[in-house]
């Protein structure tokens, strides 16, 4: 049995199609080597990454800090299980604790791993803390809510193609409108089952939906007045993405609980948290949650260099600044489009929302023009294109970028 090479990128792609389940649609570019903002194709083409990996690499690739530290600790210890201690994970959890400012940490490997285990932590302190009926707790969710594929978290999706046919579905879960106080606070007070609010701090993948200014704020005191925990899903928004360090630090929200994912790794590695103070998170006890590989030597070295790197390069700042410059510049090129309606977003987190249907090709095609220019995005949603380069990008690769963008939009422009 021997291992191919891979000579083309159209060789790997029929490999991947014959040889791999089509549970993705990628743009077709073959990656091959990744530095800072950009990657390499099988062919050497280089691009600027718009899409980080869907924010997993805010550090950007292959970060010599990160990768370095993933290395040494794999060369010493990679996996222990939690039927013993190792030596890494009391220092990773006292150093992301104190970055973060929760008492605890609970460690996994996936963001939806994440979600799940905030989930079960929800659950179980409204049974023993709050007092509601076994099976009877109740979690409000968001419409266009995205925390990942596991079948429980599906089963509150109301995308289709992420739920149809994967039934029965794990009940337990109101779904409002996103950014509508009201919904929410009709829900608390109608429903004495509420055990906690899963929400956003801006829905990434339904499209980079920016709620209203207070939004955040005033979800967050209408579930402490109702006692119900706010549990924020920061895996996309989280780690600088939006310029500040998490998405509710922009209204000064502290959440009950907190997921991360993605960037808490610089994307070097499959890492996942919740955080939570401890008369939340003490209601976990041995036996009742846990993870082979959840809080290993490897993941916890890569996860404090990954954070580190974050706060040393002033990420979270830099994101901020190149944000607002990146939407100034889009918005000159929309006052005169046809093809673009807006733009939106906070800090690197953006998106464009394309004058044009749903299941119009228009943004794949534009995407598929800008890849041809040298720059990486994939439309969410049929008609947004979520720009989210890692958070490393300079002032001069940003205009760069940025011209490449007007560039592709000017030849749509008579297309549409
Ligand atoms: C990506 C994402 C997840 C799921 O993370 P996985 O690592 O893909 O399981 C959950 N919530 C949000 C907000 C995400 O963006």
């Amino acid at each position: 049995m021997s291992v191919v090479e891979i000579k083309s990128s159209q060789e790997a792609i029929a490999l991947e199609d014959k040889h791999g389940a089509h549970n993705y649609h990628p743009l077709p570019v073959v990656l091959k080597k990744g530095d800072g903002v950009f990657v390499w194709d099988v062919e050497d083409k280089k691009y600027y990454d718009f899409l980080s990996a869907y924010s997993a690499v805010n550090q950007g690739h292959c970060h010599p800090r990160i990768v370095g530290a993933m290395t040494k600790q794999a060369e010493t210890l990679t996996l222990t299980s939690r039927a013993f201690h190792n030596d890494v994970l009391g220092k990773y959890e006292k150093f992301a604790t104190e970055y973060f400012g929760f008492d605890k940490l609970l460690p996994m490997n996936t963001g939806a791993e994440a979600v799940e285990t905030a989930i079960k932590i929800c659950r179980k302190w409204a049974y023993e803390k709050k007092g509601i009926k076994e099976n009877e707790a109740e979690i409000i969710v968001a419409e266009n809510n995205f925390h990942g594929r596991t079948t429980t978290v599906i089963s509150f999706s109301n995308d289709e193609g992420a739920r149809k046919n994967f039934g029965p579905y794990t009940p337990g879960f109101l779904k409002i409108a996103y950014d509508d106080l009201d919904a929410l606070e009709k829900t608390l007070s109608k429903n004495k089952n509420i055990a906690g609010f899963l929400v956003e701090p801006i829905q990434g993948e339904a499209g980079v939906y920016v709620p209203s200014e207070g939004y955040l704020q005033k979800a967050k005191a209408l579930c402490e007045k109702h006692n119900v925990l706010f549990i924020a899903d920061e895996i996309q928004t989280g780690i600088a993405r939006t310029g500040k360090l998490l998405a509710v630090d922009h209204e000064n929200v502290k959440p009950d609980i907190v997921t991360l994912g993605k960037a808490i790794s610089g994307g070097v590695y499959p890492v996942s948290a919740v955080l939570a103070n401890n008369e939340v998170m003490d209601v976990i006890q041995p036996g009742q949650h846990g993870s082979t590989f959840g809080g290993n030597p490897v993941a916890c070295e890569v996860a404090i260099a990954a954070l580190q790197v974050i706060k040393e390069e002033n990420l979270a700042d830099n994101a901020e600044k190149m944000g607002e410059l990146f939407r100034a510049e889009i918005n000159k090129y929309i006052a005169s489009s046809k093809v673009v309606n807006l733009v939106r977003g906070k800090g690197l987190l953006n998106a464009i929302v394309i004058n044009d249907s749903e299941e119009s090709s228009t943004a794949w095609d534009i995407c598929m023009a800008l890849k041809e220019n040298g720059l990486l995005a994939k439309p969410t949603h049929g008609n947004i294109i979520r720009f989210a380069p890692p958070l490393v990008i300079t002032k001069e690769e940003i205009m760069d970028c940025v011209s490449i963008i007007v560039k592709t939009l000017r030849t749509f422009e008579d297309k549409i």
